[in-house]
């Protein structure tokens, strides 16, 4: 376990302890420049220029800003290059790299959006509504497979009264609806008044059982997880069971993403347990990354330790083809070789998690084996991923890694 302690440029600075656990602070201060990092981080002058050099390139329009918290900052061991928070965090010179991925042929297709070029009402599912409230995070990973609307912000930034009456309709008129997700950006970079209103208002639709929150605030800025926030959601949980019209209440879970031990924190085990005690349930879902986590013993660490504090395993996820993230991923085979090892545990037995790769056309399970509807082929553009698609029922192709 990594623990968090304020670093001592903010000491020196009079930041006390109440300012450092207050999530509106960590926000304020949010760290985008290398100058700020280098101090903040205590780094060596040759380790700061070489970031600055770095960052210059990043702001360049269309690159991937970097946005960090003060509490993330603290949590990285700045002595080992390879610490797993730091590579999916601090930007490298890997990311100029060329490479064959195409940010439109990720996961957001203009078809899928119920309200055309605003881009809130997402549905890939005829049961599962998936609503973009936010279009910012507390902290920027590198990998983000919504890199478009967070990293670059070439979305507009937040969901507005009309837009969200709009959601709501489309909801309410499909009765096939049951599930709201709630993701990317982070919807916990909204105000806790504006956040409650939005849920409020989706538990008066009959036929939602569950409302999904995605959120990667238990790392970025666990301070989030607050008392008020934890009580009001719980009493939105509890109240939905009382609207009329309704014949059973609604379940609130919160989805969390860890992808390594490191990253559960003192603060953010908190934040789980606060949750856990107030009755909200909370599953994770772990991105496979190259050199971070695309080994067994540290996925058995961290699923051990999810599930020791009653975290569902949710999903293990197939890195997405992102531009300027190839150094980051990882090959199909390599997370099937891993399924296998983990089913061989017999600690894991009926509670791992599905491997799934994410493609425009929806998520698909893969396979622990190759089989005929799932298979590696080698094309003139390289290795890629032929699969039967669950949800178009046509062959769909994704890039592998070589
Ligand atoms: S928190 Fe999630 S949506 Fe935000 S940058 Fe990270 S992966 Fe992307």
């Amino acid at each position: 376990m990594v623990k968090s302690t304020i670093p001592k440029y903010y000491i020196k600075q009079g930041v006390t302890i109440a300012k450092w656990h207050d999530w509106r602070w960590q926000l304020a201060n949010n760290i985008n420049t290398a100058e700020q990092l280098g101090a903040v981080a205590n780094l060596p002058k040759s380790e700061s220029k070489k970031l600055m050099a770095l960052f210059a390139k990043l702001a360049e329009p269309g690159l991937d800003a970097v946005r960090l918290t003060p509490f993330l900052v603290s949590l990285i061991d700045w002595k080992n290059p390879t610490d797993p928070i730091r590579l999916q965090h601090i930007p490298s010179e890997a990311e100029f790299k060329p490479d064959r991925y195409a940010l439109s042929k990720v996961w957001e297709q203009p078809k899928d959006f119920a309200d055309g070029a605003n881009r809130f009402i997402q549905q890939k599912y005829p049961d599962i509504i998936l609503l973009r409230l936010a279009s910012t995070c507390n902290a920027f990973c590198r990998f983000c497979f919504e890199k478009e609307r967070t990293l670059r912000n070439s979305v507009r930034t937040a969901i507005g009264p009309i837009q969200f009456k709009k959601a709501l309709e489309t909801i309410s008129a499909q009765k096939s609806v049951r599930q709201i997700l709630i993701s990317g950006g982070d919807p916990m970079i909204i105000p806790d008044q504006l956040l409650f209103h939005y849920l409020g208002e989706i538990i008066k639709i009959p036929h939602v059982s569950t409302i999904r929150l995605n959120t990667r605030a238990l790392l970025h800025n666990p301070f989030r997880i607050d008392k008020k926030f934890v009580n009001t959601l719980a009493k939105i949980q509890a109240d939905s069971w009382n609207i009329k019209g309704r014949e059973r209440g609604v379940s609130i879970e919160i989805g969390v993403h860890f992808n390594h031990l490191n990253e559960l924190s003192p603060e953010a085990l908190n934040a789980i347990r606060s949750l856990r005690r107030a009755g909200i349930g909370v599953y994770n879902q772990t991105v496979l990354l190259k050199n971070i986590n695309d080994n067994t013993e540290i996925l058995t660490d961290l699923f051990r330790a999810l599930r020791q504090e009653n975290v569902r395993l949710h999903y293990l996820s197939h890195a997405m083809p992102v531009p300027g993230t190839a150094h980051l991923r990882t090959s199909v085979a390599t997370g099937q070789k891993i399924m296998r090892e983990l089913r061989q545990k017999k600690e894991f037995r009926g509670q791992l998690p599905h491997f799934e790769t994410s493609h425009f056309t929806g998520k698909q399970i893969v396979p622990e084996n190759f089989n005929d509807d799932f298979k590696l082929v080698k094309t003139k553009h390289g290795l890629e991923i032929h699969f039967l698609s669950d949800i178009t029922g046509k062959i769909e192709i994704q890039p592998d890694v070589e």
